[in-house]
């Protein structure tokens, strides 16, 4: 069987997945793992779809040095002891800048443009790029896809993706592009099936997780972000402050003395939750802690995702649903209750019992707004795309030869 390998890449991890493809074109998930504890001690652990441990290995720290040499390790695994050869490779690729407004092959041509958004997300594009630059060199002939998290966002309207700022400023690519594009594309993807009642209409989808930010759709596409130029604005997050007046990042910086790596960390690492409760960034210990601190953070978080999903309501001009989704949106019933009771005046009314269980519509039959938990799936979405992209190259190559 043919198979799709999708790698998401960052500073010391790879997440890794392989999606056998069925005769009729079905993706099916077979192997997930990553290789982490690059630059400390790697390890690189996989499961096959039913769950059983495939490795559990650790390496020597000088045996790989970066990421890139961790997939190679990772390839020749799959290669070597499990026969596995994927046809292609789809990779999570955290920025498409203003041009990319889907996915593409990634050629020495395209490698070179993406690499000019390093500076529009310095902390995440090279640590993606660099295994895809060491694959093109070693396996010149292996299609690998770039996709996007900015991609699904990239229809948004003028105002949407502007801020008032000089227009010098928005056409060098200072602009609000929003981020977790393939897990709202990915959930736009499914509303179809799994809610057809909704998936027309104005919808807000919270993906709430370490990361977290909401989308305004309309009609399945992407209209408003609670995200911008990078990944810290919108929604508190588990390290990130999420809004924040600019005046502070000056203050950090005429008053703190703060230089700009020391304020990039701080936003990143030193935020969000893990700031506000001094405990920790995680929601699963701040739920659990009898600290007034992380009672604090968790309502804060409730709070600020409570505004943002009235400003995305403004975007749509009202809403129809309300989606869940991501660590904390698929799996905390408190959050999701605590949010939906904010947006009463919206008129959310959730099911107390429902919520509880996990089930996908947990609204009330006379909710004004359907509520739905739905789990996100951005791999199999990168895998979808580079499928797609695949089998349209060789159907244009069947029509032409
Ligand atoms: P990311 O992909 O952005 O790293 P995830 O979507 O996997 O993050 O979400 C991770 C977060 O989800 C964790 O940090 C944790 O706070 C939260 N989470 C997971 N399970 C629960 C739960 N049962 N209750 C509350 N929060 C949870």
């Amino acid at each position: 069987m043919d198979t799709i390998l999708v790698a998401n890449a960052g500073s010391s991890s790879v997440k890794f997945q392989v999606f056998g493809i069925g005769q009729d074109g079905s993706l099916k998930r077979q192997i997930k793992g990553q290789m982490d504890g690059v630059g400390s001690r790697p390890r690189l652990r996989a499961t096959g779809a039913d769950g059983a441990v495939l490795i559990d290995r650790s390496y020597e720290n000088e045996a790989i040095h970066d990421v890139a040499a961790g997939i190679s390790i990772t390839g020749a695994w799959l290669r070597e002891e499990l026969k596995i050869e994927p046809i292609a490779i789809g990779h999570r690729v955290v920025h498409g800048g203003p041009d990319f407004d889907r996915p593409v092959r990634v050629d020495q041509n395209v490698l070179a443009r993406l690499e000019k958004y390093t500076s529009l997300a310095p902390l995440h594009q090279p640590y993606n790029l660099a295994p895809i630059r060491s694959i093109l060199a070693r396996f010149p002939n292996l299609p690998q896809i770039a996709c996007f998290d900015t991609a699904f966002h990239r229809g948004h309207g003028a105002l949407a993706d502007r801020y008032a700022i000089p227009e010098a400023l928005y056409a060098e690519g200072v602009r609000r592009y929003g981020f977790h594009g393939l897990s709202y594309e990915y959930i736009a993807s499914i509303l179809p099936d799994v809610a057809p009642d909704i998936a027309s209409r104005r919808v807000i989808v919270a993906h709430l997780g370490s990361g977290a930010s909401m989308s305004a759709l309309d009609n399945g596409r992407s209209i408003e972000s609670s995200m911008g130029f990078t990944a810290l604005d919108g929604l508190p997050m588990g390290t990130r402050p999420g809004q924040i007046d600019p005046g502070v990042v000056l203050y950090l910086i005429s008053e703190k003395g703060m230089a700009p790596a020391d304020v990039q960390n701080f936003l990143y690492r030193e935020c969000g939750l893990k700031g506000l409760s001094g405990i920790s960034n995680d929601m699963r210990e701040l739920l659990t802690s009898d600290s007034p601190r992380a009672a604090l953070a968790v309502d804060y978080f409730v709070y600020r995702a409570s505004l943002f999903a009235g400003m995305l309501a403004a975007a749509l001009q009202g809403v129809d649903a309300l989606v869940f989704t991501a660590g904390v949106g698929e799996n905390s019933a408190p959050v999701r209750a605590a949010i939906a009771a904010k947006l009463g005046w919206l008129g959310v009314s959730i099911d107390a019992e429902a919520n509880e269980k996990h089930v996908r519509l947990i609204s009330r039959p006379e909710s004004r707004v359907a509520v739905y938990v739905l789990p996100t799936d951005e791999e199999l979405m990168i895998a979808r795309h580079t499928w797609s992209l695949l089998s349209k190259r060789s159907e244009k190559h069947a029509r032409v030869s």
